[in-house]
């Protein structure tokens, strides 16, 4: 029976490490305003595509500063991402893409972490992790102005969407996502239970599809951090059912 991990931020570990960086995606979907199925004004967290460019479109401006937008410019601002999304990716509003950007400093360590949710590797780290077989790792150089010469550089691995919670773990009156949104109107539930059947086979770091910010490892992924000892990571097992 395969094994899943929950992959958090190991903030003991990485007090050693006196960095800090503070960077954003350079374009994502707008947020959006009033959705009229749910009236709610929202968007997502987790979503990320580093690996995805949109410096092709002729409206990338349009992508650039985060703000709600109305459902029907929503939609048309979406679909014209989506030729160059992933495909077949849910693509809920504040979808980020593109390099990490942002000054940095300090020293951040073998692999460093944005709000728990968001992982970043040393190259040496990323190709250590690349050579122990770690599948699905694609990565875009996150674009860190750092003043110090020749600073070290970093890789945002590209975590899709895959699988999803149980339901079994949902509150007992939870209500099904928002057929015009899609947004599920939940916070996580305190213990998780991953959803077996929904799991992927080909790929050992994932985002729970119906909660992105719960990123994923596999035991083969445990192990291949254990044996090149990064640090940074801490394990929080997952049952599944
Ligand atoms: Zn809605």
């Amino acid at each position: 029976m395969p094994r899943y991990f929950w992959l958090l931020e190991d903030w003991t570990a990485l007090a050693a490490y006196k960095g800090d960086f503070n960077a954003a995606h350079k374009w994502s979907l707008p947020g959006l305003a009033k959705c009229p199925g749910c009236s709610v004004t929202w968007a997502s967290t987790g979503h990320n595509y580093p690996a995805v460019d949109l410096s092709a479109l002729p409206e990338q401006d349009a992508f650039l500063k985060a703000r709600p937008e109305p459902f029907t410019e929503f939609v048309r601002l979406r679909e014209l991402v989506r030729p160059l999304a992933p495909p077949g990716v849910a693509l809920p509003p504040g979808t980020a893409f593109g390099p990490l950007v942002g000054p940095a400093r300090g020293d951040l360590g073998p692999l460093t972490w944005q709000g728990s949710y968001l992982l970043l590797l040393r190259r040496d780290a990323f190709e250590g992790l690349h050579a122990e077989g770690v599948l699905g790792l694609s990565s875009r150089k996150a674009e860190l102005r750092f003043r110090q010469k020749s600073p070290p550089e970093y890789l945002e691995p590209q975590v899709e969407l895959r699988g999803q919670l149980h339901p079994d773990c949902y509150p007992p009156d939870q209500r099904p996502p928002c057929g015009t949104c899609g947004r599920l109107g939940m916070s996580l539930p305190d213990d998780p239970i991953l959803d077996a059947a929904s799991l992927p086979t080909d790929r050992d770091v994932f985002r729970v599809g119906n909660f992105a910010t719960v990123m994923v490892g596999t035991e083969r992924f445990k192990e291949a951090v254990q044996r090149l000892e990064l640090e940074g990571i801490t394990f929080r097992e997952l049952p599944t059912r």
